[in-house]
């Protein structure tokens, strides 16, 4: 691998074609590239390039990027293969997507999506009210849908009715049986006609991470008895007319098709017996669950997906309308509320490597002496020997004598000195032994084991609390690439470190080849030029998800836009900068002018005294000043 390495195989390495799903790829140079328009690939947007202009606009690291063309794309793939499935299996119903805010809340996306899904009619799920505002603003589509999920008091009941007041197609989705006597009475209150769904619990167990969000315990939904009772509750209220939807949301990222097929026989067996009982129902809403490949191994992981997006709406469309007609009902309009796959691939995040963290980097001058102890002498004389034949022996030795010394010092009988000795041979002759045995064989668990050992943490500068909380969270994999040098053999065995102070903020697993791994291959650190890693597939959920853990807060973020006449092939719409610090201070009630005036305080009374001069006080408290207005991340 190491001499033949091109940039095919760093695409193979990295799985970026795989988890990319063609959005992203390596150029000729050995940059990564951005392909927006996947029937235009001639259109190739360079993240170095990118990373470049930025900085000459004077944006720093790090950075969120967003692919506006892609979340578009997305948009429309989902849409045209719900109606491909539609037209080559004969189905009678139409589909009607919506877009689950909670996904990614951010405006720009929530009107890009809008946008790109008005000739599909593509809606707005909310799940809370601040959800529901942001689509009573923006869905103003008399066509699409408004989906109303999560728990609901009056208050969000009464928002919700404003909507279908003035004509909108609100559905209000019954999570819990006490919900639907609040929305009759707010109903009658009002003289409004509201949409009604039903959410259903399903016996099903589900798949993936999140394969509890069905069956008996899970939280939302009704159960098959409060479902009949729900149903003669609106017939004796004289509301059955407005009973339009059927819902369940099996999970997110669910990594099995078959698991869908499952849920949506029992799904379309609830939907047909209701509409039997008399229930008017038009829309059959299949919730969120369509997975990504955040692995790109496109298996059954918990991390990536056995299906494309076009088999998922083939599924969907195939086991309802088996149902369906063995039932002898109408065919529903389909609704989807698929986010993850929607959002994930337009955005992901850049930071630059700012250091290299590697117990056997060591420039530790051992130099050997008189009356060394016994541990030193050991050492040094299994460094001098190790070869093919003893590299085993030698490095169950080294292990031993690293594990006496640390008891000898700790019980005070061997140095500071010859600890350290011990140290440096350990990590010497550990590399010797490395070298050998990957020599030897280089497939074999001992080499395997070593690597792991002698890997260097990569310091980053950006918050996995911030950027990537499912990483830390849930262990989810994201993709993470090097922006440049793809041509080149990546040397280094490595995972990441964040800046924050919380040992929990590093991101150690990755897929090399398909392969699961604690460690990924990262270049050799050039002191001339920056090294720069992209976080991929960041788009659903972590952008939102993120904290103020050390006070990092939001990041710099520039929206680019592909433009074939453009020599880059690509223009910066929007820049949004990332918190400064007295932003994120504010947010935690402090106030940056009077922590400002303290300061000055503190420090006119050090020069009052004398222990300070006075133009120097005046520059430090400048600079105390200046500070509360930077970027919190390491410039
Ligand atoms: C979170 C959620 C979704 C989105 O699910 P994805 O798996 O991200 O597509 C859809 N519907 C409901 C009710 C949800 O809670």
């Amino acid at each position: 691998m190491k001499d033949n390495w091109t940039i095919e195989s760093a695409d193979q390495f990295y799985g970026i074609s795989k988890w990319g799903e063609g959005y992203f790829g390596v150029n000729k140079k050995g940059e990564l590239a951005a392909y927006p328009d996947l029937n235009k690939l001639d259109v190739q947007i360079s993240l170095k390039n990118i990373i470049d202009e930025i900085k000459n606009e004077g944006i720093e690291l790090p950075v969120v990027i967003r692919f506006q063309d892609i979340l578009r794309a997305r948009v429309k793939e989902l849409n045209k293969s719900f109606r491909s499935a539609i037209r080559s299996l004969g189905y009678c119903g139409t589909y009607k997507g919506v877009y689950p805010v909670k996904v990614n809340q951010m405006r720009e996306v929530v009107e890009e999506v809008i946008e790109s899904g008005a000739d599909y009619d593509y809606g707005l799920e909310a799940g809370s009210k601040s959800e529901l505002m942001t689509i009573l603003a923006l869905n103003t589509n008399r066509n699409s849908l408004s989906i109303l999920n999560g728990y609901k008091d009056e208050h969000y009941i009464r928002l919700a009715l404003i909507g279908t007041k003035i004509g909108r197609n609100i559905v209000i989705v019954v999570e819990k049986p006490s919900e639907l006597d609040l929305i009759i009475r707010l109903a009658k209150e009002t003289k409004t006609r509201p949409m009604i769904g039903i959410r259903s619990k399903l016996s099903f167990k589900g798949s993936g991470k999140w394969e509890n969000s069905a069956g008996d315990n899970a939280k939302f939904g009704l159960s098959t008895t409060e479902i009949i009772q729900a149903v003669n509750k609106l017939k004796s209220d004289h509301f059955l007319d407005c009973l339009k939807l059927f819902h369940f949301h099996v999970g997110s990222q669910i990594p099995i098709i078959g698991t869908i097929q499952d849920a949506i026989t029992e799904g379309a067996r609830y939907y047909a017996q209701l509409v039997k009982m008399g229930a008017p129902l038009e829309f059959f809403d299949v919730g969120g669950g369509l997975g990504v490949d955040y692995d790109g191994s496109q298996s059954s992981n918990d991390s990536s997906i056995n299906y494309s997006m076009e088999e998922y709406a083939k599924d969907v469309v195939q086991s309802l309308m088996q149902i369906c007609d063995q039932e002898e009902v109408n065919h529903p309009t389909i609704v989807s509320e698929s986010g993850r796959a929607i959002t994930a691939h337009h955005s992901c995040v850049i930071t630059k490597v700012i250091g290299e963290i590697n117990p056997s980097k060591t420039s530790f001058e051992n130099v050997e002496s008189d009356n060394e102890h016994l541990f030193v002498q050991n050492m040094r004389q299994v460094a001098a020997e190790v070869n093919e034949e003893n590299f085993m022996a030698a490095y169950n030795t080294i292990s031993k004598i690293k594990e006496d010394t640390l008891n000898a010092f700790k019980l005070g009988v061997l140095g500071l000195e010859n600890r350290a000795k011990v140290e440096d041979l350990y990590w010497c002759t550990l590399k010797r032994v490395f070298e050998i045995a990957s020599e030897v064989e280089e497939e074999s668990e001992i080499v395997w084991e070593l690597r792991q050992k002698l890997s260097s943490q990569y310091l980053c500068n950006f918050s996995v609390f911030q950027s990537t909380a499912d990483s830390w969270a849930i262990k989810q994999v994201l993709p993470v690439v090097p922006i440049t040098r793809l041509d080149e053999f990546p040397v280094k065995e490595g995972s990441i470190a964040d800046i924050t102070c919380d040992s929990d903020g590093k991101i150690c697993h990755f897929y090399n080849e398909n392969e699961p791994s604690n460690t990924t291959r990262f270049h050799e650190l050039k002191s001339d030029e920056d090294y720069y890693l992209g976080i991929f597939m960041t788009g659903a959920y972590q952008d939102v998800m993120g904290d103020m853990h050390n006070l990092f807060g939001r990041l710099n973020e520039v929206h680019v836009y592909s433009d074939d006449d453009d020599p880059t092939d690509f223009y910066i719409e929007e820049v949004i900068r990332g918190q400064k610090s007295s932003q994120v201070l504010k947010t935690m009630q402090y106030n940056p002018e009077l922590m400002a005036m303290m300061m000055k305080k503190e420090i006119d009374r050090q020069v009052m005294r004398g222990q300070i001069p006075p133009r120097e006080g005046v520059r430090l408290i400048d600079f105390y000043e200046e500070s509360l207005y930077r970027y919190t991340y390491l410039k």
